[in-house]
């Protein structure tokens, strides 16, 4: 008993210890001078601003020309720049990379790759969403890697590791039939990328154990498998029926949490609303019926756009007619959305797009398809923190926010492409970048 306590109390000094070097003194000031300054919520731009920093939160933020800065503060000068909230990303997979058909796809991650090689690459998946400015991710999933974003999540908060905060969904939910891996012998009792349920009594349980294990979000999959029907619409296969979704989102609504959906359209869309989920993923093909109810339930949607455009399968196969027909509807239901004052965040689904590529390719799609930059660049700050419950402590410019901040050196808002080259960013009042100076 005597070594537990030691044990214990060893593990709590290095803890402390860890967090203490990794965010700075509280009493310690940082100043920014912003040439140009989007505050994340209003919109409207503002010039020669300054931002005083106190320890990790921001202290102050007032005009150039009569700021007052204090003694000793070090300053950072980023006049020539657009300086801005640091990103979030409501939608990624730091456990995937990728799913190259030609490297293996998707089921190489399960099937061969021990969980020790598939945390290291998460930890440079991380790293490289907060090199990019996204100071923040929703991880919607391990896929097969079981509570890994829990350890990844505790690597960063204890300074072991740089990368954005997290908030982590651990293994999501599916039914049988209903998740990968597919396709096998059915001989074979082969493992699957969520968690799978049936019936209410499991689908709780199945939540229950994801938040006792440290999930902030928990994900579901309402739909599974899509394919071109008969008159040429696209269908998707229906997983969790109202009742087994509502076992889900009563016991997580309970412990003060929300419920993420992986939805395209149809019958899975319908039950995921009735079911009462907080946000619909990917939301491919969302009906008149589907935008009413989002509109009065307040449901958020989390388009992913970008990641549809990638690995189509060749045009003359029935997945590359689903491939195409997918992009297609996606197309018409986001301006739908985007008119109807649905509530949209932005999210890529990195991870089924290599972490190699930009992950701010997502706002030019946004852009095209009608939103505004500054909304798209909202939907990345202000909206995603109101989503995550941190409405004015992420997301935003303002006193008494985490000072999570990136840069860039020209005018976002004329080409939101430029958001593909952050040049300054700072999580929790640390310097992590600064090709500015
Ligand atoms: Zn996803």
């Amino acid at each position: 008993m005597k070594r537990l306590w030691c044990l214990l109390i060893f593990a709590l000094a290095g803890n402390m210890a860890a967090q203490e070097s990794n965010s700075p003194a509280l009493h310690s000031f940082t100043v920014i001078r912003a040439g140009t300054l989007i505050d994340g919520k209003s919109d409207t731009v503002r010039h020669n601003q300054v931002i005083v920093i106190r320890g990790n939160r921001i202290d102050s933020v007032s005009d150039g020309a009569t700021a007052k800065l204090p003694a000793g503060a070090e300053v950072i000068d980023l006049s020539r720049a657009t300086v801005m909230p640091g990103l979030i990303d409501s939608h990624t997979h730091i456990f995937l990379q990728g799913e190259e058909p030609a490297q293996g796809g998707y089921d190489v991650n399960i099937l061969k790759y021990p969980l020790a090689l598939r945390a290291a690459r998460a930890t440079v998946a991380a790293r490289r969403a907060l090199e990019q400015g996204f100071t923040t991710l929703r991880d919607l999933e391990t896929e097969g890697a079981g509570y890994g974003d829990v350890g990844i999540k505790q690597a960063i908060d204890g300074g072991y590791i740089p990368g954005p905060r997290l908030f982590v969904s651990t293994r999501a939910i599916s039914t049988t039939g209903g998740y990968m891996l597919d396709d096998y012998a059915p001989e074979l009792d082969i493992f699957k990328g969520a968690q799978l349920v049936d019936g209410p009594v499991e689908a709780r349980k199945a939540a229950r154990e994801q938040l006792d294990h440290g999930a902030d979000w928990i994900k579901v999959y309402m739909t599974h498998r899509s394919w071109v029907g008969k008159h040429g619409e696209l269908v998707s296969q229906p997983t969790l029926t109202v009742e087994e979704l509502k076992a889900v989102v009563d016991e997580t609504h309970g412990w003060g949490k929300k419920v993420a959906c992986h939805a395209y359209g149809g019958i899975g869309l319908r039950r995921a609303l009735d079911g009462g989920c907080d946000s619909i993923e990917h939301g491919l093909d969302l009906d008149d019926a589907a935008i009413a109810q989002m509109l009065k339930q307040g449901t958020w949607y989390c388009p992913t756009l970008a990641a549809y455009y990638h690995d189509w399968a060749p045009a003359d196969t029935p997945q590359g007619q689903r491939d195409r027909k997918r992009v297609a509807v996606h197309e018409v239901s986001f301006p739908k959305a985007l008119h109807a004052g649905i509530k949209i965040v932005f999210g890529t689904d990195m991870g089924g797009i290599p972490w190699t590529e930009p992950i701010a390719q997502e706002f030019p799609r946004m852009v095209e398809l009608g939103m505004s930059p500054m909304d798209a660049i909202r939907s990345a700050t202000s909206r995603a923190a109101e989503m995550l419950d941190m409405e004015g402590q992420l997301g935003v410019i303002s006193p008494g926010a985490f000072a999570d901040i990136a840069a860039v050196d020209g005018d976002p808002l004329r080409d939101v492409k430029m958001l593909e080259n952050v040049k300054f960013v700072m999580k929790d009042g640390k310097v992590f970048k600064n090709e500015l100076k």
